[in-house]
């Protein structure tokens, strides 16, 4: 299906690499797990989750359970899901419910707001963005551009004006106009981490005044194609803000989706949704299970 045509270039990075250092008819042993565990890390799985899996996969090749690859792939596929599992989706039970987006620019932090909007309102919600990325005009244009294209609304200020002014009105907005969810989108430039820090912090206390329990979803979007330093960035950004979920986009046409497995364990947090792709419709909601299967298919 489509999502394992996505998945290609991850799938021949990590499964057809393991498949290939299994001796056939021959014996699993020591050197064979620590080949299995090279191409795990050179594939960007991280070494918290290698670790895991490995000591998994060496103590069933002790038992002597693990013949081939096939019996490779089972431990595998049980072990990556585990890694991945994610007891709930979005929170999305108030009303409005109201959804921080955080990232460096280019990970595809608009494109996804634009379709996580265009998801709800195919679901029959009512959807408001919030311009809070007033450092770039473009951020603002692009994020128009999206609204209209998939019928939100759009609350938006002068490009230079104070993004929590933007979240706050966007979230009084909801409220009054009886709207079911607000998008935030905010400016990402890490290289200045203080004042970063400080925007995100002062976004999360004016919505508070709004509706104290928001925002209920703070959401990481990271492009898979840079690797491991998107494990670096979750780690930052959750410390700055607290982070409820992450979002990992580009995984259509990259080597690097192995990144995914890696970043519950690393930080705690689970991977929600996945960009496989720029159109309206490439973004899927999480699911370990058919992520895993599409992989080793
Ligand atoms: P922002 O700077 O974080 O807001 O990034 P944009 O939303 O502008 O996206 C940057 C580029 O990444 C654009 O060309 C998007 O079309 C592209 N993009 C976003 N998500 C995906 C995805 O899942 N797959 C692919 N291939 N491209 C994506």
């Amino acid at each position: 299906d489509k999502l394992k045509e996505k998945l290609v270039k991850t799938k021949k990075s990590i499964v057809e690499k393991i498949e290939a250092v299994i001796p056939t008819g021959g014996k699993i042993d020591e050197s064979t797990i620590e080949e299995i565990e090279e191409i795990l890390i050179s594939s960007d799985v991280g070494v918290k989750a290698t670790d895991e899996i490995v000591s998994i996969l060496r103590k069933k090749v002790k038992e002597g359970n693990v013949k081939n690859f096939t019996d490779v792939k089972i431990i595998l596929k049980e072990e990556l899901v585990n890694l991945l599992k994610n007891n709930n989706f979005l929170n999305l039970k108030s009303k409005p419910s109201v959804i921080l987006v955080v990232g460096v620019n280019g990970v595809g932090k608009t494109t996804t707001i634009g379709k996580l909007g265009h998801k709800f309102i195919q679901e029959g919600k009512s959807v408001v963005f919030a311009a809070a990325d007033t450092f770039r005009a473009a951020a603002i244009e692009q994020l128009e551009i999206w609204a209209k294209r998939v019928g939100a609304d759009i609350i938006k200020h002068k490009s230079g004006a104070d993004p929590a002014a933007v979240a706050f009105d966007a979230v009084e907005h909801a409220k009054a106009k009886n709207k079911d969810i607000v998008i935030i989108d905010t400016a990402g430039r890490l290289h200045t981490k203080q004042p970063l820090m400080e925007e995100l912090g002062k976004i999360n206390r004016v919505i508070k005044k709004s509706i104290p329990d928001a925002p209920h979803e703070t959401l990481l979007i990271l492009d898979a194609t840079t690797g491991q330093n998107a494990i670096r960035q979750a780690s930052l950004f959750n410390e700055i803000i607290g982070l409820t979920g992450v979002v990992v986009t580009k995984l259509d046409g990259t080597a690097k989706g192995g990144v995914i497995f890696g970043i519950k364990k690393e930080i705690g947090i689970p991977v929600k949704l996945i960009g496989i792709g720029e159109d309206i419709d490439d973004l899927k909601k999480f699911n370990p299970h058919e992520f895993v299967e599409a992989l080793f298919d």
